[in-house]
């Protein structure tokens, strides 16, 4: 463990806008306060931007954007390599920082750095890729040139949930394609951003190219930069609900757009898995993050037959979770992000108990300052239960029976969200069967985790448009041109 402190991991990170290359105040000297949601108590405050601090940011991306279009491949690539170096040499105290102002225990926080620098290898990589293609026409007199372009300075918006990982996502393929851009970090888990906007610019990213607008008032400053027709692009990772809201406004200047939204994954457990590596599979998908990722499973299906044992060996790994916050040694479950949270999160548990569901174990806050949620085990949670249908979002499994593969496939798909969905079995046939029918844009099979820099994460209905990482994640910043070449004889 490194021996930077609390205090003085806070203190390192610059509070102020990210505007042009500089650390400008937000307009007024406004500022916002940033809580650790182990204690409640305030870590520090930031700027708090307001709708012209965000035109000003707009303004640095758009003129900074053609210069920056022309930098090398290589060079926007080697950019990237290096924040990736500094990152993983920064990995323990940008981890605490991020458990500070998130919660999460620090070894997830380490594992999101790692995660989140892989972003920035992934795509230094990918930097030097990018293709075209050149072709005889068919008649034989012209030729036809394909080339790919920058997309132009982008919007980019991040959830609190990965602080980092969510930035780097976006940031890495945008520097690889040649586009500047203006990210908004989530309100509550500014100082991530914050930090990794030194990082990149110590690394060597020309001023304006990243500019860094954090605020309180994220629809009041994003909205005009939507609307203003001199962003080409939205990346959007959050809710669904806002997401739509988003998608609407987009349309006025039919900006191009791509959404990592919410899920609802089904965990199907058949009765012919590995039991104990399907209750691997379950704590890891279930509790990453203490339940607050877009990926966590919302919903258990398993086979009757096997459902007792299920139950029973997920109880017993869910009542041994220390609980804590995330900077204390062994905690493995820390609070949830704030109190309205936990408010959701009571309310759901309270439903599903009133639908008939069976409390195993957990279903309660815990006492004490922060917003805690034990861990918790719920049986017969019925589909009309609003944890069905919602994102809990919390350290909550609810546990419900299936007889036949077509009954767990259409439990499985009965929902507007198509994130991700886990299959545990040990019949290939059955495996590929279950993995193409299931409506999601990825499935964990016999695995728990699918995140991975390397693929194309994303998600199908209302869970999202567009993929982000693999070979695909940079398509999403670059536009295909087309050049028909005349005149050859
Ligand atoms: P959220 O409320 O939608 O917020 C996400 C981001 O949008 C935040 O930066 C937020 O700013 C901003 N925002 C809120 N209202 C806005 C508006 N009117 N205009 C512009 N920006 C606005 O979501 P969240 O609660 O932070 O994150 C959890 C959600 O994200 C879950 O649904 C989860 O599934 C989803 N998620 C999806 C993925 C994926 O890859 N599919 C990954 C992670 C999370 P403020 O913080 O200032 O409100």
């Amino acid at each position: 463990m490194s021996t930077v402190s609390e205090a003085g991991v806070v203190s390192a990170v610059n509070k102020e806008l990210f505007i042009g290359g500089k650390w400008t105040a937000a307009s007024g000297d406004a500022t916002l306060d940033v809580t650790d949601p182990a204690t409640g108590e305030v870590l520090c405050a930031v700027a708090d931007a307001s709708p012209s601090d965000g035109t000003a940011a707009l303004d640095a991306a758009v003129a900074a954007q053609a210069d920056w279009a022309e930098v090398a491949p290589r060079e926007r690539g080697e950019i990237l390599r290096r924040a990736y170096e500094k990152l993983m040499e920064r990995q323990d105290e940008l981890a605490l920082l991020m458990t500070l102002e998130m919660g999460k225990p620090l070894a997830e926080a380490k594992g999101e750095i790692a995660y989140a620098a892989e972003f920035f290898r992934w795509f230094a990589e990918e930097a030097v890729r990018i293709d075209g293609g050149y072709a005889v026409a068919p008649n034989g007199a012209g030729r036809f040139l394909v080339t790919k372009q920058p997309v132009g300075p982008c919007l980019l918006i991040t959830p609190w949930n990965f602080p980092m990982a969510m930035g780097t996502r976006k940031i890495g393929p945008a520097v690889a394609a040649g586009c500047t851009m203006v990210i908004k970090p989530a309100e509550q888990t500014p100082l991530s951003m914050l930090a990794l906007a030194g990082i990149l610019a110590e690394s060597g990213l020309p001023d304006g190219v990243l500019n860094v607008v954090t605020t309180s008032d994220a629809g009041g400053v994003m909205e005009p930069m939507i609307r203003d027709g001199r962003a080409r692009k939205l990346s959007f990772t959050g809710s669904t609900a806002v997401g739509k809201k988003l998608l609407e406004q987009c349309a006025g200047t039919v900006l191009r757009t791509s959404m990592e939204l919410g899920g609802n994954a089904p965990f199907l457990v058949f009765e012919d898995a590995d039991l104990d590596a399907a209750v691997d599979g379950a704590m890891q998908a279930k509790m990453r993050n203490i339940g607050e990722a877009c990926t966590a499973a919302n919903r258990f299906y398993v086979h009757s037959s096997v459902a007792d044992a299920f139950s029973r060996k997920l109880t017993e790994r869910m009542e041994g979770l220390a609980i804590g916050r995330g900077t204390e040694d062994g905690v493995v479950v820390g609070p949830l992000i704030d109190s309205a949270a936990i408010a959701k999160v009571s309310e759901l548990v309270a439903d599903a108990a009133q639908n008939g569901a069976k409390v195993l174990t957990g279903g309660a806050t815990v006492d004490g300052p922060g917003n805690f949620y034990q861990p918790t085990v719920l049986t017969g949670v019925p589909a009309k239960a609003r944890m069905s249908s919602e994102e809990i979002f919390g350290p909550v499994a609810p546990i419900s029976t299936f007889e036949t593969e077509q009954e767990a496939l259409a439990a499985a798909n009965d929902t507007e969200f198509g994130l991700v969905a886990y299959v545990y079995t040990q019949n290939i046939a059955r495996a590929i069967r279950v993995s193409e029918r299931l409506e999601t844009g990825m499935v964990g099979l016999n695995q728990g985790v699918v995140s991975n820099a390397a693929v194309p994460f994303g998600g199908v209905k209302q869970s999202g448009l567009g993929r982000e990482g693999g070979t695909v994640g940079i398509e999403e910043f670059l536009e295909t041109k087309y050049i028909a070449i005349g005149g050859l004889s």
